[in-house]
């Protein structure tokens, strides 16, 4: 890519919602010529405002771009941009040879690595480099990129996602960024149940939730979802719980992961009893209002269905 000069060269963004929309600004700032497209026109105008050069369509941002960036919803979205449909030829087939392919979406493993097979078949180049860190992180230039796609193609797209992140971690080929961000998210799906369950138990148990917090928070039931995405209010004053269950990261989106990750265990056959339960568990509390709050929102279901202490 470097040696196609995509240091400078063009970056189409197609996708500018919630986490396109302030990464492609953060390429602007970086110094790119970023030329994307949404559908949706807000979005499409709120990248405008940060500089970003709005494009017709998909395929009139992609023209003359060396590196074309998704950050779509879901996986199928990526594959018809991909290869067309309805007829349509899509982007691989009119992107001049050796184009850079690089996905930043959430989707699953099967479907990253069906797109980089119809990329390179088509003599393109393709990285999978989903994100955590969500939108605070894509404001603030401080994800985490799970990369997925060789040496090569890693080295050459590394400086273009420092300008988005702060850690950048090469996890293997095609498909291993989704896996990875598969599995983290699955840990942090269970973990945020079991988290929960522990408050309401300790509750139900005469314990003070900030009891719990102290001796947890520095014993072996340390772990993120305790720390820094505290279920209750109080002993984390910055956590989702201190102001109503506002996302954060919604109850939508771990619903989402969680799919992703019971469709890689049916996929791989692995023995795995908590990932799938806690999917479903996320979309019953997805289901039933939580889709627009804070995964950690699940504790005041767990309380709900207790019978009272
Ligand atoms: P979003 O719905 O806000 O943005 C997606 C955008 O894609 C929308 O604006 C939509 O109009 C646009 N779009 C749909 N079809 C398109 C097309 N053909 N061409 C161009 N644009 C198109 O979603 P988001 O919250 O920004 O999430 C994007 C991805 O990042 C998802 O895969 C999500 O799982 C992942 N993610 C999100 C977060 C988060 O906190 N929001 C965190 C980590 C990862």
């Amino acid at each position: 890519m470097t040696d196609q000069g995509t240091s400078t060269g063009r970056i189409a963004f197609l996708g500018l919602g919630h986490m396109g929309g302030p990464m492609a600004a953060n390429l602007v700032k970086g110094g790119h010529e970023v030329v994307g497209f949404d559908p949706f026109p807000a979005a499409a105008d709120a990248a405008r405002a940060h500089g970003v050069e709005v494009a017709g369509s998909a395929e009139e941002a992609a023209a003359g771009a060396s590196v074309v960036l998704t950050m779509l919803q879901a996986g199928q979205q990526v594959l018809d941009l991909y290869r067309g449909k309805d007829g349509q030829p899509g982007l691989l087939a009119g992107a001049a040879p050796g184009t850079l392919f690089l996905d930043c979406s959430t989707i699953n493993v099967v479907e990253a690595r069906e797109a980089a097979t119809a990329a390179t078949d088509a003599g393109h180049r393709f990285v999978d480099a989903p994100v955590s860190g969500g939108v605070v992180g894509a404001e603030a230039a401080t994800l985490t990129f799970m990369v997925g796609g060789d040496d090569a193609d890693f080295a050459a797209i590394h400086p273009v996602l420092e300008l988005m992140g702060k850690r950048i971690v090469h996890c293997g080929g095609h498909g291993a960024g989704q896996a990875a961000k598969v599995c983290n998210n699955m840990i942090l799906g269970v973990s945020m149940i079991a988290v929960s369950e522990a408050f309401v138990l300790g509750e139900h148990l005469g314990l003070k939730d900030e009891v719990l917090f102290d001796v947890a928070a520095h014993a072996s039931g340390q772990c993120w979802a305790l720390t820094t995405n505290c279920p209750v209010p109080g002993p984390v004053p910055t956590s989702p719980a201190n102001r109503d269950y506002q996302p954060g990261f919604s109850g939508a989106l771990m619903a989402k992961d969680l799919k992703l990750a019971l469709q890689a265990i049916e996929s791989t056959g692995v023995a795995a009893q908590m990932g799938p339960l806690a999917s479903r568990i996320y979309d019953e509390f997805a289901a039933a209002g939580g889709a627009v709050r804070d995964f950690s929102g699940i504790i005041t279901d767990i309380r709900d269905r207790s019978s009272h202490p």
